[in-house]
């Protein structure tokens, strides 16, 4: 089993809009949307769920009220100012880091930790295959968690149903959940975008590839708005022996698509989605 990551080193650069026409592309696979704090695959490719599943991790304490004596230890102690005082103790959820200190001192055994419902996962049927995605709640963590969560249950579907492509879609930046994302998978393909950070966000997101001894390969998007900073990216690309295998130019085509909810390359005419049936090739041929 093959599996492909799609990542940026930086948000915004048309990853998620190249991985809606990668699975157009591509035949026999499972999706995956790993961006898992801001997911966004989904709206492309209008899921209809199959299953919708608690994910829960971690661990939040909370008071039980009627054991509480209000002595006032437990809020001296938490680190975390989670806990605050009115008769009885009272936990901020959003605060508490589940370190279970007040748990383990409170004189009345009146705080108990409890496993937390931090996000839902789902398996969903879309037109181009089926999709595993997911969302954290608001300032939950465990994004890392989460993914590697999310990834395991595409293998599992992929192995059931004799597939043998994964594709994901990962998170921008080069964070917890990138490195997630990039456990076991074959292929990076990074996309970037002819601006200054755009390259500087790219060497990065190249340093980690190279870290965990994965094959990065690169395309520029919109690499025409700055054929002189495409130059540069292709030339920073080439002094690492990283492949820059694509350029994908400014096409208006490529929003106009967003807004009817299709990938660009259901386009005929589109260059961008020229460039993008391209790219899949050359991708294809290096896996
Ligand atoms: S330490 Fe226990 S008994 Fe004391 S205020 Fe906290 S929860 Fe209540
Ligand atoms: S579990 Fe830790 S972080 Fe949470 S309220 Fe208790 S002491 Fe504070």
């Amino acid at each position: 089993m093959k599996e492909l990551l799609v990542i940026s080193g930086k948000g915004g650069t048309g990853k998620t809009s190249l991985v809606g026409s990668l699975a157009a592309l591509a035949d026999n696979k499972v999706l995956v949307d790993c961006d898992v704090d801001a997911a966004d695959l989904h709206l492309l490719l209008a899921p209809r769920p199959r299953s919708t599943n608690e994910f829960r991790s971690g661990v939040k304490a909370r008071v039980v009220a009627d054991q509480c004596s209000g002595c006032g230890v437990c809020v001296d102690l938490c680190q975390f100012a989670a806990i605050s005082f009115d008769l009885i103790a009272r936990i901020n959820d959003l605060g508490c880091e589940g370190c279970g200190v007040c748990a383990h001192f409170c004189p009345e055994q009146a705080i108990v930790l409890e496993e937390n419902h931090c996000g839902s996962w789902f398996l969903s049927d879309t037109d181009y295959g089926p999709l595993v995605h997911a969302q954290l709640f608001a300032g939950e963590e465990n994004s890392g968690k989460l993914v590697s969560f999310i990834k395991r249950q595409a293998r599992e579907l992929a192995e059931q149903s004799g597939i043998d492509l994964i594709i994901i879609d990962g998170a921008p930046g080069i964070g917890c959940p990138v490195i997630a994302s990039l456990s076991n998978v074959d292929t990076a393909l990074v996309v970037t975008e002819p601006t200054l950070s755009g390259l500087h966000d790219l060497e990065r997101v190249l340093d980690l590839a190279g870290h965990f001894k994965v094959q990065a390969l690169v395309c520029v998007n919109k690499w025409d708005l700055h054929p002189e900073m495409t130059a540069s990216i292709e030339a920073a690309c080439a002094a690492r022996g990283v492949e820059a295998l694509g350029r994908i130019p400014f096409d208006p085509a490529v929003v106009a698509c967003q807004i009817q909810g299709v990938p660009v390359v259901s386009d005929e005419q589109s260059p961008a989605a020229e460039a993008i049936r391209q790219i899949w090739h050359s991708v294809r041929v290096r896996m």
